[in-house]
């Protein structure tokens, strides 16, 4: 009995369709998956339909990304309603999303390699387009033998082809997620490397954390364990999936599906 409440699939930046990841997901026995793509809920649909009649619960998900004083900061919305309202928030993020882009093609440009928009928008596959798609544009063009050099040399924070995410703050999206009835949590904050951000987010909305991520080693995960009871917010977790050979496998971080029913619970239709 359990979820994997952190799971990308080709409609952003992961490798596997949405059927395909509710096939693997259901083939490994697992309760519940969330489907959380960056700034999407394109591929919510497919996976719904595709776990339809199966035992597998295909929760619906989005993970916004954010800006707070220059620090990734990334914002997990569980059950939102698809109003207009806010399938228009998130096409202007995904305009951001392609502006950026954009920009870094400009410097990468400068730097002799070339390279195209057009090219990195086609890997998109018109859905949310990110820097893995720019990362998998350098290593065909040969500029990087793999993603992790090309973050590295290229794209990654502090390298030369890096532009920053337009401004928008967290608070923002807990804001946003919460006024189309959906539960926002905080996604891997041990990545954020400033707690300050925990009560400054309750404030405005923040109802969960996600304490239980491939990249929370033991004593982080301890850590926000105890934050999450202090202040009461519900435990999540998830193994972030992107695709085999990528971060994690699906489902190697998961929790009780009890999570999935606490998250209903918090949820308004
Ligand atoms: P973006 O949202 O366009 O800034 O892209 C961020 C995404 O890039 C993250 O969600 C990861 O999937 C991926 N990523 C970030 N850093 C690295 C890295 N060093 N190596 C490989 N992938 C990365
Ligand atoms: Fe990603
Ligand atoms: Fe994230
Ligand atoms: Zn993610």
């Amino acid at each position: 009995m359990l979820a994997d409440l952190h799971v990308h699939t080709t409609a952003s930046d992961g490798t596997e369709s949405p059927a395909g990841v509710v096939r693997r997901a259901s083939a490994l026995g697992l309760r519940a998956i969330a489907i959380t793509d960056h700034d999407t809920v394109a591929g919510l649909q497919e996976a719904q339909d595709a776990a339809s009649g199966s035992a597998l619960v295909v929760v619906p998900g989005v993970e916004i990304n954010t800006d707070y004083n220059g620090r990734e900061v990334h914002v997990l919305g569980y059950y939102p309603r698809l109003e207009s309202r806010f399938v228009a928030l998130l096409r202007e993020r995904a305009e951001a999303r392609v502006r950026r882009i954009i920009r870094m093609v400009e410097k990468l440009n400068a730097l002799g390699i070339a390279i195209r928009a057009s090219d990195i928008m086609a890997r998109a596959g018109g859905g949310s387009v990110g820097r893995p798609h720019v990362a998998a544009a350098l290593v065909a063009a040969g500029a990087a033998a793999d993603a992790r050099e090309a973050f590295e040399r290229f794209i990654g924070r502090g390298a030369p082809a890096f532009v920053p995410r337009e401004k928008f703050h967290p608070a923002e999206a807990v804001r946003w997620i919460t006024r189309v009835g959906g539960v926002p949590v905080l996604a891997h904050p041990g990545t954020i490397g400033d707690d300050r951000i925990i009560p400054e987010l309750i404030a405005v909305g923040l109802v969960g954390v996600e304490v239980y991520h491939p990249e929370h080693d033991e004593d982080t995960t301890k850590h926000y364990l105890a934050l999450a009871q202090q202040y009461g917010l519900v435990v999540t977790g998830g193994s972030d999936f992107h695709g085999e050979g990528y971060h994690a496998s699906l489902g190697e971080v998961a929790v009780p599906y009890a999570a999935v029913q606490a998250l209903r619970r918090l949820r308004r239709v």
